[in-house]
């Protein structure tokens, strides 16, 4: 099955050369299906990491690609503008938070974290706050992989102990306890509030992702703890970054998941589901008064500018998954999709092996009480024709919003099955 090439050459995410996991070749996708080259088919349980919102080989997104591909597929955006860039702006300002009307694409997730880092550090030394070059974060976060992303990641369960002392060291607090849809613990941003009392006069911003811890825990948590954590951040003068590249376009039942909370950020990363799973884009987005504050500095200028910086394919795309998101009635469909989640997951609550449940939107978590055994349940997954891929203690799914009912019934009946027959323990 695996490819000899692939498995002697190519390195895969977090996977060892010397000991590489098995990979599945993939002849072509479809809607929810992804096809194998023996043939076999699997409905996708991921998004391709929570990009492909409207599903594989999606015929408008298609033509949108062919169509700005006889266009011109890229041109500089430094000096130059195109039509993509400036449409798909128009519609992201009308469905991101109203204070934010400032838009820098940059080229993956990582790299809207970095710009977003950049952004806090150039307002303060804007204003001659030289010392105000930190960061506060909270545990279990996740918010990419290159260097200064990585550094504000779960220092337990991201990248702190490989990379050690050349990781900027930054201030962590608990991540929050309280649920989402649970009660409130008046502690929770007890750590934060301490910490933000000390330190503030070193610290540029906050960052973290409301309301969907994904990739440092898949943990979902209780609003209350934005609002807080945002009137704290404006008492101590310290700017707030949303990471929204997991939770955004949808995914937890609201367009972003700031909306939760009704609370707005100073500064918010978008990626992942922004060209509907095509390409890679993100964008990094902030308001009026930090953008002139940064261009009034004495570099006077914004200190980035990438190679592919709204590369127009990437945008052409983006737009019209973004139009195809925003033209239907989304709500109902995520609703669906969210209560077949909770019916099919909700009794696996009861088996002793299994942590807890959660579901929020279209995100549905099984927690287990012990790590999976990747290899055995990744292969038992293939085999009944389910493309998941757990991690840790966690066998999650967000699939894409066009899964149908018999679809998203078939997927979770066998991995409600595999659980069961306890061969993930
Ligand atoms: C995936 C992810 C990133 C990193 O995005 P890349 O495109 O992989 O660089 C950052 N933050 C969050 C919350 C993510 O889920």
């Amino acid at each position: 099955m695996t490819d000899q090439f692939d498995k002697t050459h190519l390195w895969h995410p977090y996977t060892s050369m010397l000991n590489p996991l098995p990979t599945f070749k993939v002849k072509c996708a479809y809607g929810s299906t992804i096809e194998l080259e023996d043939g076999r088919t699997m409905i996708d349980g991921m998004s391709s990491w929570w990009c492909t919102i409207h599903g594989y080989n999606h015929p408008a997104l298609n033509q949108a690609v062919k169509d700005q591909l006889d266009k011109m597929s890229h041109v500089m955006f430094g000096g130059l503008t195109h039509e993509p860039a400036i449409e798909l702006g128009k519609l992201l300002l009308q469905i991101t938070p109203p204070t934010l009307d400032k838009i820098f694409y940059a080229d993956s997730g990582s790299v809207s974290v970095e710009v977003a880092l950049k952004m806090a550090v150039q307002y303060w030394t804007a204003q001659g706050k030289h010392q105000k070059t930190n960061f506060v974060t909270t545990r279990s976060g996740y918010h990419g992989d290159t260097w200064n992303a990585m550094s504000v990641c779960d220092p337990v369960t991201g990248m702190h102990q490989v990379f050690g002392s050349c990781l900027p060291i930054r201030y962590f607090v608990p991540a929050p306890q309280s649920p989402y849809g649970g009660a409130w613990i008046k502690e929770d941003t007890q750590a934060l509030a301490d910490t933000l009392a000390t330190h503030h006069e070193n610290i540029a911003a906050m960052i973290i992702e409301p309301i969907v811890q994904g990739a440092g825990g898949m943990r979902f948590y209780h609003p209350e703890y934005l609002r807080q954590a945002k009137a704290l951040c404006e008492k101590y003068n310290v700017l707030m970054i949303f990471d929204e590249i997991a939770t955004g376009f949808g995914r937890t039942g609201k367009m972003f998941a700031w909306e939760h909370a009704s609370i707005e950020p100073d500064i918010m990363c978008i990626g992942k589901g922004l060209t509907g799973g095509y390409m890679t884009l993100a964008a990094t987005l902030t308001n009026t008064h930090v953008a002139e504050v940064i261009s009034s500095g004495e570099a006077g200028v914004f200190m980035h500018g990438p190679t592919f910086m709204a590369n127009p394919l990437a945008c052409a795309v983006a737009l019209k998954s973004t139009q195809l998101l925003v033209n239907q009635d989304w709500q109902n469909n995520i609703q669906r999709i969210e209560s077949t989640l909770l019916q099919h997951l909700q009794p696996l609550n009861d088996l002793d092996t299994v942590e807890n449940i959660r579901v929020l939107g279209a995100i549905g978590v099984v927690e287990m009480k012990n790590a999976v055994n990747m290899a055995v349940l990744q292969d038992e997954f293939v085999r009944r024709g389910i493309w998941v891929r757990p991690f840790g203690r966690l066998v999650y799914v967000m699939p894409p919003y066009i899964i149908t009912d018999d679809e998203l019934a078939f997927l979770l009946t066998q991995l409600g099955e595999v659980i069961q027959s306890r061969m993930s323990v």
